[in-house]
C-alpha cells in the first residue's frame, strides 16, 4: 500500500529512537521503573497520514511484518487521536493511514512515535490548534516515550523517562542497526530484570527509585566525540534482552569486530545499535554485517521529533 497524502491531508513523520544510555532503577508502587535515561531521535521514521472521517479508523502497512499491530483502541495512534478529540471536544473522526520503518516491538518507540505523529497530524487536520506545551501533556498521558517522539533531538528522561530535558549534542552520531525479525516484549525484559535482581538478592543494595544520567554521557555528548560516547553506552536492560534472546550478544559482537565502536542494545530490545565512527565507517560496518547474513540499517542522529510533512 502506498501513502497517498492529497489535499484535505495531513502526513507527519516522526522518528524512531536509541537509548544511548539507559538506567533502570528499582520499580514503584504504580508498577513503573525508575529511570535515567538519554534518549536519541535516528533517521528511521514512521509516516501517518491523517484525513476527515465520521469516524476512527486505522490502516497499518510497513517494511516488516506488521500482523501483530492491532487496530483498535489498542493502538497508539488510535488512542492519541481519541485524547486529543475528548481534550478539544472535536465531535469528527479521522482515517489514519501508517506506514512503519521502525521494527515492531523493536525497542525503539514506533508506537510511540505514531501515537506522536498521530496528535500533530489530527491537531492540523481539525486545526484545533494546540500549544506545543498541551500537546506535550497529552502526550505524557499515552506512554513514557511519546513526548519523546514529539520534541525529537537528544534528551535526558527521568521519572518514568517521561520528564524530558533537552541535552547539549554536538554533531552527528552515525549509527548502524541490526533489527530483528521477532520483537520483544517491553513488560517481558522489565521482568526479567526484576527477577535476575531477585536472584542477586541480599548481596545487592536495592535499585534507587530516583537516578540521573552520568556527567561523563553528558560530557562525551556534548563534546561530540564518538568514541568518548562510546566508552559511556550502557543499557541496564541489556543483560535481561540478552537472556531473552542470547543472539543478541552475538550482534554486538560481531558489530564490534567489524569496526563499530561499540554496540548496545536499544531499549528493551531486540533492536542492537553499533555507534560508528562517521559515515564511512558505519557503511562498512553494514557491508561486513549483510555479508554476515545480518539485516543492518544505517542511520544517523539526531533528527527532529513528529513534522508536518504535507
Ligand atoms: P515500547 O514503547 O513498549 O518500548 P517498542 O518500542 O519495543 O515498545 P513498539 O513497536 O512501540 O515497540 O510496540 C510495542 C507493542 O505495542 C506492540 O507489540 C503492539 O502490540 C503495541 N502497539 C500499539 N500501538 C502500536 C503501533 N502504532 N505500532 C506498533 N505497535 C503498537
Amino acid at each position: 500500500m502506498s501513502l497517498t497524502a492529497s489535499a484535505g491531508t495531513v502526513h507527519v513523520r516522526a522518528p524512531g529512537k536509541i537509548n544511548v544510555y539507559l538506567g533502570v532503577g528499582g520499580r514503584h508502587d504504580d508498577g513503573y521503573h525508575a529511570l535515567a535515561t538519554v534518549f536519541q531521535a535516528v533517521s528511521l521514521y514512521e509516516d501517518v497520514v491523517a484525513r476527515h472521517a465520521d469516524d476512527f479508523s486505522i490502516t497499518v502497512s510497513g517494511v516488516d511484518d506488521v500482523g501483530s499491530v492491532p487496530l483498535d483502541d489498542r493502538n497508539l495512534a488510535m488512542r492519541a487521536a481519541k485524547l486529543l478529540a475528548a481534550a478539544t471536544e472535536y465531535d469528527g473522526g479521522v482515517a489514519l493511514e501508517i506506514r512503519k520503518n521502525v521494527p515492531v516491538a523493536g525497542g525503539m518507540g514506533g508506537g510511540s512515535a505514531d501515537a506522536a505523529a498521530a496528535l500533530v497530524a489530527c491537531d492540523a487536520l481539525w486545526g484545533t490548534g494546540l500549544s506545543p506545551a498541551r500537546l506535550h501533556d497529552l502526550a505524557a498521558r499515552l506512554g513514557a516515550d511519546v513526548p519523546f517522539a514529539l520534541h525529537g533531538g537528544t534528551a535526558v528522561g527521568t521519572g518514568r523517562g517521561d520528564q524530558l530535558n533537552p541535552a547539549l549534542a554536538r554533531g552527528r552520531l552515525d549509527w548502524v542497526l541490526v533489527t530483528s525479525e521477532e520483537g520483544l516484549s517491553t513488560p517481558v525484559v522489565y521482568d526479567r530484570l526484576d527477577r535476575l535482581r531477585e536472584q542477586r538478592g541480599a548481596l545487592a543494595d536495592d535499585p534507587p527509585l530516583s537516578l540521573d544520567v552520568p556527567i561523563p554521557v553528558l560530557q562525551a555528548l556534548r563534546s561530540g566525540d564518538a568514541a568518548q560516547l562510546s566508552m559511556t553506552l550502557l543499557n541496564d536492560l541489556q543483560e535481561a534482552a540478552v537472556y531473552e534472546r542470547p543472539d543478541l550478544d552475538a550482534a554486538i559482537r560481531q558489530g564490534v569486530d567489524a569496526g563499530a565502536l561499540a554496540g548496545i542494545v536499544s531499549g528493551s530490545g531486540p533492536t542492537v545499535a553499533l555507534l560508528c565512527t562517521g559515515p564511512e565507517g558505519a557503511q562498512d560496518v553494514q557491508s561486513v554485517l549483510r555479508d554476515a547474513g545480518l539485516d543492518p540499517l544505517h542511520v544517523h542522529g539526531p533528527v527532529p521529533g513528529a513534522r508536518i510533512i504535507s
